[in-house]
């Protein structure tokens, strides 16, 4: 199938209430272009450079996520437009994205992200560190950034069973969250989880924001 096709068969079969995000890294500019003009808005990168370059050369109405891990020194390339960053991993990175938020006068949407793969290699907070940095409360402060929500990825596996069960304590900690720490926040309502591989097992979870890449654009191509 091309990539206008992907994008129409899965936007298709998404519920309501779950958008799609198409994860464009390492793929060009081109590629881009072919899914905005199936009507595709929201995509996703993990690096800075490449989602600037990208963002330079495209159409203004797309929204771009930041979906990688972010180092604090490069957050003021991606600030004057990011439309949601969701890999907010410590109180050091929020603040920092709330400082150069401030600068470009604007109010930078996040999400916290959190570790549940069963992998070393994965980053985010546990749910105890999260909680530590709910109940430190310097983010109540913050006025540049907007917590919306949680993003999480999966263990790489072909367990499913083990991917359902980190889905599902996902969801709970996000409706442990809403339920605590935001119950008067109407804005944290985003739960980022689900890819190629498992995304049907996320919107079984109760996700917001699919990250799909290779289904839509074919395999990454990381020698390049
Ligand atoms: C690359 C990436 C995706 C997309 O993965 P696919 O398996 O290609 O759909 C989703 N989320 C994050 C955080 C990624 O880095």
């Amino acid at each position: 199938m091309t990539i206008k096709e992907e994008i129409a068969k899965i936007t298709a079969e998404l519920p309501k209430g779950v958008r799609l995000i198409a994860v464009s890294k390492f793929h060009p500019a081109d590629a881009v272009m072919e899914a905005y003009e199936a009507g595709q808005r929201l995509f996703g990168e993990n690096k800075v450079q490449e989602m600037v370059a990208k963002q330079e050369v495209l159409p203004k109405d797309i929204e771009w996520h930041f979906i990688g891990h972010l180092q604090t020194n490069k957050v003021k390339y991606i600030a004057p437009f990011v439309a949601m960053i969701h890999s907010i991993d410590s109180l050091h990175l929020l603040t920092e994205v709330n400082r150069q938020a401030e600068k470009v006068g604007r109010v930078i949407n996040v999400l916290l992200q959190i570790h549940i793969a069963h992998e070393e290699t994965k980053f985010g907070m546990t749910f105890d560190e999260c909680r530590a940095l709910l109940n430190e409360g310097t983010w109540k402060q913050l006025n540049h950034v907007r917590i919306c929500g949680l993003m999480g990825m999966a263990t790489f596996t072909d367990n499913m069973e083990q991917v359902d069960g980190e889905f599902a304590g996902l969801q709970a900690f996000f409706e442990e969250l809403k339920g605590n720490w935001f119950a008067d926040d109407t804005a944290f309502k985003e739960l980022s989880m689900g890819m190629t591989d498992d995304y049907p097992i996320a919107i079984r979870h109760g996700s917001t924001f699919v990250r799909i890449g290779t289904l839509i654009f074919g395999e990454r191509n990381y020698n390049k």
